[in-house]
């Protein structure tokens, strides 16, 4: 049995103003305050975990030993099984373009169709979300959705690798699908409602 989450307070492990905003709008329902990283002035530990699972919480347990609060985080990535697993926990970096000198999504995009030639297509996007306690206790969950890549990318919609991604049984690229559609699929979906089913609902 899952611990549950009985605090009025929670701290969101991350300094990026969309997540927080994402997940204040998902915790609403359940009357929760929502502080951010940036709020409390916490620090960014080192991902160096070898698992979305483990740098989420790293993540999580850092957020909430520093501020003595609940804390909350996610780490997520796309999986090219075909590519041993690239990009996956190293996604965000692997759009690193030395050129350019910062991250940039058509070059990874780029790179990761030319790395897969004629290999198999097939992928999936990852999400860990973890909840920590002041006492060391964690509770994490991890969603996926499954899919293939697709060249030429398609769609302006979404983020990061939304344009080459097609999820099994979907012919649209998640940069092609509206916000409500790809969240009623996304591994990000998918990881939030285990979450809530077994921290936040009584
Ligand atoms: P992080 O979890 O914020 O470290 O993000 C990891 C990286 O994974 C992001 O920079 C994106 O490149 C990629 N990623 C995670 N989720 C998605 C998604 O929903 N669409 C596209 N790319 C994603």
């Amino acid at each position: 049995m899952a611990r549950k989450f009985t605090e009025s307070k929670l701290v969101v492990a991350s300094h990026n103003k969309g997540k927080v905003r994402e997940i204040r709008d998902l915790l609403a329902p359940f009357g929760v305050e929502v502080l951010s990283s940036n709020d409390l002035k916490l620090s960014e530990p080192v991902e160096d975990g070898d698992s979305f699972i483990a740098n989420a919480e790293i993540k999580s347990k850092t957020a909430s030993h520093e501020s003595a609060l609940v804390a909350l985080a996610d780490d997520s990535g796309l999986v090219v099984p075909s590519l041993d697993g690239a990009p996956g926990i190293h996604s965000a970096r692997y759009a690193y373009n030395p050129w350019k000198e910062e991250r940039d999504f058509n070059y990874a995009m780029g790179k990761l169709n030319l790395e897969l030639g004629k290999k198999d297509r097939s992928a999936y996007f990852a999400c860990a979300l973890s909840l920590a306690w002041p006492d060391g206790h964690v509770e994490t969950f991890e969603g996926q959705v499954h899919g293939k890549l697709v060249w030429p990318i398609r769609g302006e919609n979404g983020f990061g690798y939304d344009p080459m991604f097609v999820a099994d049984g979907y012919e649209q690229t998640f940069g092609e699908m509206n916000a409500d559609e790809k969240h009623a699929i996304s591994h990000r979906a998918n990881a939030f409602k285990k979450l809530i089913d077994a921290c936040f609902k009584s």
